[in-house]
């Protein structure tokens, strides 16, 4: 699959999945530009390090600010006074109400700015944890509620909606990106780079997808 001549956006935090993401997005598209949402992060580290490897990888970046978001539902991942809780029913507490439907919603827009049709996210349906907009049913109703809204006809791709953590290593290392991925890119919620600091959540499945990986791999 390729798109001769044709642009794309991608929906970009600098964390494992929309690395990955754009590293596949570079072998798609002609042009390719990254945009990165601050609402007021935990960890600033997140968007230097979105913005450090954007320019590593040579792809024009945009930071949009939506701080708003704040305002609107105060949360773990923003607030220093909320803990970070698995939740056994409902979404974790790092959840951020339609969050992925305001941004991709302002990707589109700037995407049509830039003459990029194609967005990209690393939203996944497999690894599910409780967020509605990172639903295949949500995100393919969006792309026609774009197209209908700007008289548009955005691809909103998502390479990665039906793979498991293991199988997203694998992405990253058929795009011959494994050792990128794995070093410089940011998932920890304590805001360290790379392998992380292996006991928040977030790293806990990182870690297990890449251990089960190197496993297979060794294997076959
Ligand atoms: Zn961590």
């Amino acid at each position: 699959m390729s798109f001769n001549g044709e642009k794309a956006i991608v929906v970009f935090s600098g964390g494992q999945d929309s690395t990955t993401c754009l590293l596949w997005a570079l072998k798609q598209f002609d042009e390719v530009f990254t945009v990165t949402f601050d609402y007021g992060q935990r960890h600033r580290k997140e968007i230097e390090q979105a913005e450090a490897i954007a320019e590593e990888l040579n792809v024009s970046h945009r930071v949009l600010d939506m701080s708003l978001l704040n305002q609107l539902a105060p949360n773990a991942l923003t607030r220093e006074d909320i803990e970070i809780e698995e939740s056994e029913d409902g979404p974790p507490s790092t959840f951020v109400e339609g969050r992925n439907h305001l941004f991709f919603s302002f990707a589109a827009v700037l995407g049509r700015q830039l003459g990029a049709r194609h967005i990209i996210t690393g939203v996944c349906e497999t690894d599910f944890s409780g967020y509605p907009d990172c639903r295949d049913s949500f995100v393919k109703s969006l792309n026609v509620t774009l197209n209908l809204a700007m008289d548009a006809d955005f691809v909103i791709h998502t390479p990665l909606m039906w793979l498991d953590k293991k199988e997203t290593w694998q992405l990253a290392d058929e795009l011959s990106g494994l050792e990128f991925i794995r070093t410089r890119t940011l998932t920890c919620y304590n805001g360290i780079v790379g392998d992380g600091c292996g006991k928040c959540p977030a790293c806990v499945l990182r870690c297990r997808g890449l251990e089960q990986y190197l496993e297979e791999k060794e294997q076959s």
